[in-house]
């Protein structure tokens, strides 16, 4: 499998830039006329910039695969923005300048939650915005960060809601990558419809069908996935990847995680240790585990040299923590999904 070395950074999705009109029309007007309404000109260029031009709810996700729900409850009925596009690492997203903006003009923003979040928070007061925040993650079973369950489940009483700030000690507790088990995604998908449902009620119907749509054909996928698990025999269902992305799937389709390569939860770790890697690839030829797999968001030269030097394959790419661009193997949630399982008993089943 061919694999693109250099990280993949294409901007998510800016808005085109706002409209600009008004300025040529003002110098049209003449020195005495503009001295005269100058003032009201501005005032109403000011008026018709914050509002919306067709009513549509402003809406932004801030990673790509959040977004895929969005656009697959709502349709065309918002104005979707991404923050964290397609090959983004949502770990490590620095905001561009206009990011302030497009949150200060959002009327809801889609949100992960916990620690896939660094960014957002100081990004969110900075912007002046009002939007409301909506944690798609609510509600959903945790890991920890050894992708272990057994902690409380904790409160979602304002489920689908604006969240206040002081929750963010226990979110951070958990492992952030919740849609990799679609059972997980299909939460997600319901607080988007409730919370678009809320903003929208004249759209309401439209969304709860929407979504009732999108589920059934998350359910397909969950049992797709099932189902070609099932190839892999369970002593070969380990996964060894960059960087621990995996827990929530290994968790529900009956996988293992042996480890990672950058042997962390996020990709903005250092490096890890000489040690640390002999100790990985100990591990890998000691349980067994057939390759080492590489998503699209992590540098893969750790994991080659791993796999390498443990004599198992390397396999890439697989899709974490972004979609590809639209269109691609992986440009939808749905298609990320097959396409990880696929490649996954391409290189673990016998
Ligand atoms: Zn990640």
């Amino acid at each position: 499998m061919v694999h693109n070395d250099k990280p993949h950074f294409s901007r998510g999705g800016a808005r085109a830039g706002a409209s600009a009109h008004g300025a040529r029309v003002v110098f049209a007007l003449g020195l005495s006329l503009m001295l005269a309404f100058g003032s009201l000109h501005l005032y109403a260029r000011g008026a018709a910039e914050e509002a919306p031009e067709d009513g549509r709810l402003r809406v932004v996700a801030t990673h790509s695969i959040i977004g895929d729900f969005v656009r697959n409850v709502a349709g065309e009925e918002v104005e979707l923005t991404m923050l964290a596009g397609p090959n983004q690492d949502p770990h490590v997203y620095e905001p561009a300048p206009a990011d302030s903006r497009i949150l200060l003009e959002a009327d809801l923003v889609f949100e992960n939650g916990l620690q896939l979040k660094g960014w957002l928070d100081p990004l969110y007061a900075q912007s002046g915005s009002n939007a409301t925040r909506v944690v798609v993650s609510d509600g959903v079973r945790l890991l920890d960060y050894e992708g272990e369950h057994g902690h409380d489940d904790h409160g979602h009483d304002d489920h689908g809601h604006s969240h206040d700030h002081d929750h963010d000690h226990v979110h951070g507790d958990y492992d952030p990558h919740v849609w990799q088990s679609v059972a997980n995604a299909i939460v997600m998908v319901e607080n988007t419809r409730d919370a678009l449902m809320d903003a929208d009620p004249a759209n309401a119907e439209l969304y709860e069908a929407n979504a009732a749509e999108y589920i059934a054909e998350l359910e397909e996928l969950d049992d797709y996935i099932f189902e070609l698990a099932e190839l892999i025999p369970q002593e070969r269902r380990l996964l060894v990847t960059g960087h621990e992305a995996f827990h929530y799937f290994a968790d529900r389709y009956g996988f293992r995680t042996v480890g990672a390569a950058l042997g962390a939860i996020t990709t903005d770790e250092a490096e890890p240790s000489a040690g640390e890697i002999a100790a990985l690839i100990d591990e890998i030829r000691e349980v067994g585990a057939p390759a080492v797999f590489s998503e699209t968001i992590v540098n893969p030269t750790l994991a080659r040299r791993v796999a390498e030097e443990a004599g198992v394959q390397f396999v890439s790419p697989i899709y974490s923590d972004a979609l590809d661009e639209p269109g691609t193997e992986a440009g939808t949630y749905i298609d990320m999904m097959r396409h990880n399982i696929e490649i996954m008993v391409d290189a673990l089943a016998r």
